[in-house]
């Protein structure tokens, strides 16, 4: 039968061989490559479509937007928040998301520690890097990552789990190139208490090239659910 959402699974079906091809072409046999859905703008109904066709992993960007969308959502897909938190809002997504990908101070990331110490949990968290030094983009800056990291590693209630970056737009296989090797470095420091199993990198526009330097985790916002009405 067909219906309104058809083309998520169209879409899901492509970028699932595209990932498939890239990791064949790059990467090592047995590697993995999770996709996250970008939910920002959708209706809970698409993505719970999305999940039906396979999707595991949601991610969030907006506090508000994700708090009058979570009841609908189907509970079996894991939810990451990505976008900008201010530290007044952690409070409410704390005990909802499996992982908060966006930390990028100190300051956010003891705010953190401090709720989830509240609610009794372990936090998983990537540190969010600038990759691009952009002015206007959120993230720490690549000199500021060291410190930032040893200062999570010391905070009971956050477990860090690796990075996550936004690139700048348009030909960006420098920024990539540059991520990896900012992620390898670190990796290969063993800093204690910093765990460097994810990767999160490669947008609708980047992705196979982001799989190609190492990324594992992509997230799929207009390549998935269609252009979005507003940013
Ligand atoms: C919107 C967004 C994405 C997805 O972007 P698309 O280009 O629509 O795939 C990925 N990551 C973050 C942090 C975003 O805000």
């Amino acid at each position: 039968m067909k219906t309104a959402y058809d083309y998520i699974h169209e879409n899901y079906k492509r970028i699932c061989a595209e990932i498939e091809e890239a990791k064949i072409r790059y990467r090592s046999p047995g590697d993995e490559v999770a996709l996250m859905a970008v939910t920002k703008t959708v209706a809970p109904e698409a993505v719970n479509h999305a999940i039906s066709c396979g999707i595991r992993l949601l991610g969030e960007n907006r506090v508000q937007e994700y708090e009058s969308k979570k009841a609908l959502y189907d509970p079996s897909a894991s939810v990451h928040f990505i976008g900008h938190l201010q530290t007044n809002k952690v409070k409410y997504i704390i005990e909802d998301m499996d992982l908060i990908q966006s930390v990028d101070s100190v300051r956010l990331a003891m705010e953190i520690n401090k709720q989830a110490q509240r609610v009794g949990k372990i936090q998983n968290v990537l540190a969010e890097v600038n990759i691009g030094g952009e002015e206007s983009k959120s993230g720490v800056h690549p000199d500021a990552l060291t410190e930032l990291l040893c200062e999570m590693a010391e905070m009971p209630n956050i477990r860090v789990k690796g990075l996550m970056t936004i690139p700048p737009p348009g030909d960006n296989e420098k920024f990539l190139c540059e991520m990896q090797q900012l992620y390898l470095d670190i990796s290969c420091k063993n800093m204690d208490n910093i765990d460097m199993g994810v990767l999160s990198m490669g947008m609708s526009s980047d992705y196979a090239k982001a799989i190609q330097y190492g990324s594992t985790l992509v997230r799929i916002g207009t390549g998935l659910f269609g252009a979005r009405i507003y940013k």
